[in-house]
């Protein structure tokens, strides 16, 4: 009895419980609710060691043995006395050597997975030391496995978003006794489930979960979770440390159903118990494996005490302290929108200690003290680097080849954690392959093309095989010091590129079949070249005295041309200067377009721009004098903005006969100029209002920025009191136009959309990061993305733009920008940033998931925006009820959520709580990959548009739900809460 105890205490094994087939009923139903899926087809469970494949009778969970995919390492009986659960009777064990040991589980690239690896060992024989050793899952440092007692079962487990296709988790580096593993879980969970904002460099590794209040010492794990994560007992002491329980401390529970459809869908029978501080106080010690670090905690709480009407339940969270969030009060069942309904607060990154104490206070005007359901602290971990692709494709190809030796087993990364026995790695990231040792392995057929890519090469070692055909390009390989051929069947000739590789050293090709003449570069004696016995390979003739002599005096011929040419074309330019500084000098038009010189200039893609005397930028606005040269197309081929005469421009657009819009600035007009380019013309109608200034600002800016996802201003005219800009005609007209007024349109799908998106968010990001200072546009809206013939999208209307670095310096009085689209912050504080723009694209966003306008009282009835109303659906989980009705059924659930959380972060209050543009164009990407199909597994499961996220109290609860954008730099992780 005592070791069945044990067993039960490791946390593993939920007896014949009385609630057994109360579970299975409960899966049943699971299966059946579209929001959860019955995802225990899909699950992974290995034994390893096991002799054979069972169901599991307590779990109905089916059971591999290893056999099939593991060929090393032995099967070892597990000697517990008594011990009962069928997966921990034997373990494998692995070699005391240098290699690494991975089992290969095949995964659904970008979905989300918790890897479990347990270890039990049993009782010592004779006078074994107790393992330790390291665990991996690919390259990424997952935990030391180190055994003191024999008979607990050590749990590893990792929650991921699946890299790519399959996982390795592998065994290494022991420092005692030898590696083992009891078993090796995969469990697919739900769509976004455990989904985090820095899942593309971390890993959470589990720290606790734990159930309070539990009934029993048993962990809770599948079936009455259908995700099988294994819940521990808070009565399980040993598992958790858990200690310091305040006095007054209650255990509670209840049998009736709790709603647990929110975000992590933690197990009803976890959320039926709970502890409360009947005295007011809760408190808590825990000790977190490999702590301090960063970490992500929830706490689930459920209200599963009927409280009288003047009864509450209001407590804080007292310690740990954290700034802004300790002092929000928790009321549970106002936070979940009554009671037995889960809520589920989370610090989404918090730096805890490695002895964890926490406690939580009731609050003056609560009748009732505090109470926890569960908890749950993940560690993040920095995702390891892999061995760079191109090396590991070259790799793969060599282990393709025919050969009869093991060599080609290795598992895992080659270089990571250790590297595979025949080959060497560099310590850089990503680690790269220095040296391919292959010596006499009974390799056959041709070397791989693909050891091109391999320029971190130093060593090639391949000699004593079958190698036939010719030696590829290696040209690239310009690190190559060390090549080793012989003794194979190699043929064709020596490339040439062998004798200018820079590095190379040692080249030894003898015994083969090579032909031709020997690159008289490898024979200058600065390599070490062994290459008798090729019968058909010869030296060649040195150079004549009369060939070098023809050669040299060549050389000097075309260096003399060479020169002459130069000189011709050092003329022509000065006296290209000299006519336009001729020009400048005539120039007499009023100083209002006199010369603009800016200190500033975008980075990439920029059309050249006159350069200033002084060096700054100059953008040409002379009409009278820039227009005699530009009439000759040159400078509107370099991409600045030419003067166009009225005359012209009547003539284009047929005397403004074809009106094609209205905006603020005045009508725009189609026209299409002699050399048949479409345009549109903006007539700038009252000038007064507007100013020349909005003209040369607009002028300014437009000639300078050129980009593929900005419209381009290709002339302007300033005559009889008008002035005319002149831009690229957009055939498709504005985003506004297809999503709002579908009258003449065909609705647009979800990609479409998201590739609008995508191009317009990187117009905007070209506008922060690739101009010197910054510019914003301050005016982002769905009428300012414009559609080409191929319904590419372009951002528009620089008018209201300015230079980032002037508004820090200035604060305007008025705010300018679109209702509906403001930022509220700028409006409030006048201050301009980057992250002004960032909301209104957030409110694009949300336009194009819901295809509602951004103000509308018939839409939104009081609150009237767009951002009130699609916020508190996204936060309860009700992403279905924003969706635009014409998209709904297809489009993939999971891409829309990627937009609707980036969105909902655009729209943040605090413009520091914003992502910048690069993060949101990394969202959309990853929705259009998303949406594309990459993820493929969305039909099987969707969020369901009644579940919910979370309540939008101003509480601590809604404090949780605020992320704030992590700080990646140094790849640490500053603290942030959800
Ligand atoms: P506001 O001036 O208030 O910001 P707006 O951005 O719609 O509004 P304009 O940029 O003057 O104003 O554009 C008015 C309309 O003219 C647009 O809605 C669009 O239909 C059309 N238009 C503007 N520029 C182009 C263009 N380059 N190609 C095609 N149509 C255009």
């Amino acid at each position: 009895m005592q070791n069945t105890d044990k067993v039960n205490r490791t946390g593993f094994y939920s007896s014949s419980s009385s609630m057994g087939s109360f579970s299975y009923f409960l899966v049943f139903v699971f299966c059946l609710v579209p929001s959860v899926v019955c995802q225990v087809q899909e699950f992974i469970s290995i034994d390893c060691g096991g002799t054979n494949n069972y169901d599991d009778p307590s779990t109905g969970l089916a059971w591999t043995r290893d056999a099939g995919i593991m060929s090393d390492g032995e099967s070892v009986e597990v000697k517990i006395p008594n011990g009962d659960l069928l997966q921990y009777r034997r373990r494998r064990d692995f070699p005391i050597d240098s290699k690494k040991y991975c089992y290969n589980l095949s995964t659904e690239e970008r979905r989300r997975y918790l890897v479990r690896a347990t270890f039990q060992y049993g009782n010592l024989e004779n006078e074994e030391t107790y393992p330790k050793f390291q665990l991996y899952l690919d390259a990424t440092k997952w935990s030391t496995v180190a055994v003191v007692d024999p008979l607990r079962v050590y749990v590893k487990e990792m929650i991921i978003r699946a890299p790519s296709n399959s996982i390795d988790v592998c065994l290494c580096c022991a420092t005692t006794g030898s590696p083992f593993i009891s078993t090796v879980e995969l469990r697919p969970l739900n769509l976004s489930m455990y989904a985090t904002d820095f899942e593309d460099n971390f890993y959470l590794k589990v720290a606790a979960r734990v159930n309070f209040g539990a009934t029993s010492k048993d962990a809770i794990r599948y079936p009455d979770d259908p995700y099988d994560r294994i819940w521990e007992s808070d009565l399980d002491r040993r598992q958790n440390y858990l200690v310091d329980v305040a006095p007054g401390t209650q255990r509670i529970n209840t049998s009736r159903n709790i709603d647990i459809r929110t975000r992590e869908y933690p197990p009803v029978k976890v959320m039926q118990t709970a502890v409360v501080g009947t005295k007011g106080r809760l408190t808590y010690r825990l000790d977190l494996e490999d702590f301090p670090a960063n970490a992500r905690a929830y706490a689930y709480f459920a209200e599963i005490e009927d409280l009288g009407v003047n009864e509450t339940r209001k407590f804080k969270m007292q310690q740990p302290y954290i700034p802004d969030y300790s002092n929000a009060v928790v009321n549970v069942a106002e936070n979940a929108n009554g009671s037995y309904t889960l809520y589920e607060p989370s610090y989404m990154n918090v730096t805890l200690d490695f002895v964890l104490s926490f406690s939580f206070v009731k609050t003056r005007d609560s009748t009732r003290g505090p109470l926890l359901n569960a908890m749950e602290i993940s560690k993040y971990v920095q995702i390891g680097s892999k061995t760079n692709m191109q090396d590991v494709i070259a790799l793969n190809a060599l282990r393709s080849m025919p050969a009869e030796s093991v060599w080609t087993n290795e598992k895992g990364d080659p270089c990571v954690p250790t590297h595979w026995e025949w080959v060497n790695c560099s310590s850089t990231t990503p680690p790269r392959i220095t040296k391919i040792a292959l010596s006499g392995k009974n390799v056959k057929g041709n070397i791989p093309p693909e050891l091109k890519n391999m320029d971190g090469l130093t060593e090639l070692w391949m000699d004593g095989n079958s190698l036939t055909g010719p030696i590829p390009d290696l040209s690239n390989l310009i690190n190559l010091k060390i090549v080793h051929v012989e003794n194979n069947r190699l043929t064709g000739p020596l490339p040439p590129y062998l004798g200018s590789l820079p590095n190379l050293q040692e080249l030894y090709i003898q015994n083969n079949t090579f032909s031709g003449k020997v690159p008289p570069t490898l024979l200058t004696g600065k390599i070490i070249f062994s290459y008798e016995d090729n019968p058909r390979l010869h030296k060649g003739k040195q150079m004549t005295h009369f060939k070098l002599i023809l050669g040299t005096s060549l050389g000097i011929l075309v260096i003399l041309l060479v020169l002459l040419l130069a000189s011709l074309l050092l003329l022509r330019n000065v006296q290209r200067k000299k006519s336009y500084q001729k020009s400048d000098d005539r120039g007499t038009h009023p100083s209002k377009f006199s010369l603009i010189c800016f200190l500033s200039h975008c980075t990439t893609s920029v059309y050249p721009v006159l350069l200033c005397p002084s060096g700054s930028l100059h953008i040409n606005t002379k009409p009278s004098t820039a227009y005699s040269i530009a009439r000759g197309g040159h400078l509107m081929d370099e991409g600045i903005a030419y003067y166009i005469t009225l005359s012209e421009l009547e003539e284009a657009t047929q005397n403004f006969s074809k009106k094609i819009g209205k905006g603020s600035f005045g009508p725009v007009y189609y026209g299409k100029m002699k050399d048949g380019k479409e345009v549109a013309v903006k007539i700038m109608a009252d000038l007064s209002s507007h100013g020349t200034k909005q003209f040369v600002t607009e002028i300014a800016l437009l000639s300078r920025i050129h980009h593929r996802t900005l419209v381009s201003l290709i002339g302007y005219c300033e005559e009889e009191e008008q002035c005319i800009l002149v831009y690229e005609y957009m055939h498709n007209g504005t985003l506004r136009d297809h999503i709002h007024d579908s009258v003449n349109h065909k609705r647009l799908d979800w990609l479409a959309r998201l590739f609008i998106a995508e191009d317009a968010a990187k117009g905007l990001e070209y506008l922060h990061t690739g101009c010197n200072p910054s510019i914003i546009h301050r005016d982002v809206k769905t009428s300012n993305i414009l559609l080409d013939i191929n319904m590419r999208a372009k951002l528009s209307d620089f008018g209201l733009s300015r230079q980032a670095e002037e508004d820090l310096t200035h604060i305007s009085s008025v705010a300018r920008g679109t209702v509906g689209y403001l930022d509220p912050e700028y409006y409030a504080s006048q201050q301009l940033t980057e992250k002004s723009d960032v909301y209104s694209f957030g409110v694009v966003l949300l336009e194009l998931i819901s295809g509602r306008k951004p103000i509308s009282m018939e839409d939104y009835g009081a609150d009237w925006s767009i951002v009130h109303w699609a916020r508190s659906l996204i936060r309860k989980g009700d992403v279905m009820s924003v969706i635009d009705s014409s998209l709904a059924g297809n489009v993939k659930i999971e891409s829309i959520w990627r937009i609707a959380e980036i969105a909902i972060q655009c729209v943040e209050q605090h413009g520091v709580s914003r992502p910048r543009m690069q993060e949101i164009i990394l969202a959309i990407q990853d929705a259009i990959k998303i949406e594309k199909g990459s993820q493929g597994n969305e039909n099987k499961s969707s969020r369901s548009g009644s579940s919910k996220w979370q309540p939008a109290h101003p509480t601590l609860l809604t404090k949780f739900l605020e992320i704030e954008s992590p700080d990646l730099s140094n790849g640490c992780l500053l603290p942030s809460a959800r």
